[in-house]
């Protein structure tokens, strides 16, 4: 299952709402990793001025049934009961009975994030601007310090699980900014309002008892355990059911302590990264220059070569390095069309994407990592006098695609891999570089 998204995070590490890409493929979802599986990928920005603290009392956008404000209030009303009927389920995981009343005794659920679940901003950020906010001079600096200051445990790390520091860096800066912001609502409170209230009941029900089990186990406690609205807590952003998958007590203290204890949150997230399928010694990719009049079709996922045999259709390095190891397989990805840059993507890279499915959240990860070891930004421009769509000219795209008989999916305003092959097809079939790039004037020339 893709992990959920560490978007939230990396959108509080900016002091923005998520940001949400207007093209690219998984755009950011709104809830820290791992939350969102159930629901297409949302397109967030835009900082709330300053949010209420109070729920809006109104029915969700999504239209859910269970988001109407009168099954809220009745969620809500039932609150104490439903907890009480998770009991069961927290016994078999041997929570204690003393253990769970300590955490649930006089919780009540936090209605505000039920605006948040369902909130759907209008603002689109595209992917430069989304990489501009997070690969910036002021993170890199930030990460160099991280990096020395925490040279011991890096090495260390990188000995036990073969995953580069400069990653792991990379995430802890992307996802928190380095610790400093990585939201304050209580863990407990926060999945097991969703576990009870709301259209994600059933996903958040194991979030909820994940999170009893850390405090049950004191791998972390109470007070340190809190987060984004979603639960995902931590300088690099666990989730509460990752946590249980992948943290590991490094300094052998008895704790699992990935909030205070550097060294095991920086273990725990290498861990994550191994178990996902991380190799040691491999980056995640390589921004390349393709050849006048490339096959664009060959922009996909699914069309992995060796760089060896990508190195033969003439793409080439941006910047003029050679490849260093022509065997690894790799697919091409054009995230902005013909005028933008282009990359060659790695396992790495589809590792990192584990970790939250947006591309764009990838490649910052990824780009962050060099930037922290010493390597330049991308060396060709991003085509930034493209327009971002609105999340109405993206659906009325995607209607018009399929009016045209390019199934790009549900028109859901989201632009997703399905809608790139679509608006390809649709390129091709009319003469255009078919690039996948959804812009004004392929929406234009639908219209016709
Ligand atoms: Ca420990």
């Amino acid at each position: 299952m893709a992990h959920l998204t560490r978007i939230l995070a990396a959108t509080v590490a900016v002091g923005l709402a998520a940001p949400v890409l207007a093209q690219g493929t998984t755009p950011l979802k709104p809830i820290g990793r791992q939350a969102q599986s159930a629901q297409p990928p949302v397109a967030p920005i835009a900082p709330p001025p300053s949010p209420p603290r109070e729920w809006t009392g109104e029915d969700g956008a999504s239209g859910h049934p269970q988001m109407k404000a009168s099954a809220i209030r009745a969620a809500a009303a039932n609150f104490e009961g439903c907890l009480e009927g998770l009991w069961p389920l927290a016994a078999k995981r041997n929570i204690s009975r003393a253990s769970f009343d300590k955490s649930v005794k006089g919780l009540t659920p936090d209605l505000r994030i039920m605006d948040l679940v369902d909130s759907q901003p209008e603002f689109t950020k595209a992917f430069w601007d989304y990489l501009d906010i997070l690969v910036n001079d002021a993170r890199v600096q930030n990460g160099q310090d991280m990096l020395n200051k925490h040279k011991a445990s890096f090495d260390k790390v990188e000995k036990a699980y073969g995953v580069d520091r400069h990653y792991i860096t990379a995430i802890w800066g992307v996802e928190s900014n380095y610790g400093t912001l990585g939201g304050d609502r209580p863990v407990i409170r926060s999945t097991a309002t969703l576990a009870c209230v709301g259209r994600r009941q059933a996903y958040f029900r194991d979030e909820f008892l994940a999170a009893l089990e850390i405090l049950h186990r004191n791998d972390v406690r109470a007070d340190q355990l809190k987060g984004s609205w979603a639960g995902a807590f931590g300088p690099t952003q666990f989730m509460p059911t990752s946590f249980k998958r992948f943290a590991v007590d490094f300094d052998g203290d008895g704790r699992r302590d990935v909030v205070d204890t550097p060294i095991d949150m920086i273990a725990s997230t290498a861990n994550n990264l191994k178990k996902d399928g991380w190799v040691a010694g491999q980056t995640w990719g390589y921004e390349v220059v393709l050849p006048k009049g490339f096959n664009y079709l060959l922009a996909d996922r699914s069309k992995q070569k060796t760089v060896a045999e990508w190195e033969a259709l003439n793409i080439k390095r941006a910047g003029g390095k050679a490849f260093p190891r022509g065997e690894d397989k790799a697919y091409l990805l054009v995230p902005a069309g013909h005028q933008g840059p282009s990359f060659l993507m790695l396992q790495n890279f589809r590792v990192i994407m584990k970790y939250n499915p947006a591309e764009a959240y990838a490649m910052a990860i990824g780009h962050l990592a060099d930037r922290l070891r010493g390597g330049t930004p991308f060396v060709q421009a991003w085509p930034r006098h493209e327009a971002v769509l609105s999340r109405e000219e993206r659906r009325e795209l995607q209607e018009k695609l399929r009016a045209k008989g390019f199934d790009g999916g549900e028109p859901t305003g989201r632009l997703g891999p399905k809608t790139r092959a679509a608006v390809r097809d649709f390129q091709s079939s009319v003469g255009l570089i078919p690039d996948g790039f959804a812009t004004t004037a392929i929406l234009a020339r639908l219209r016709r």
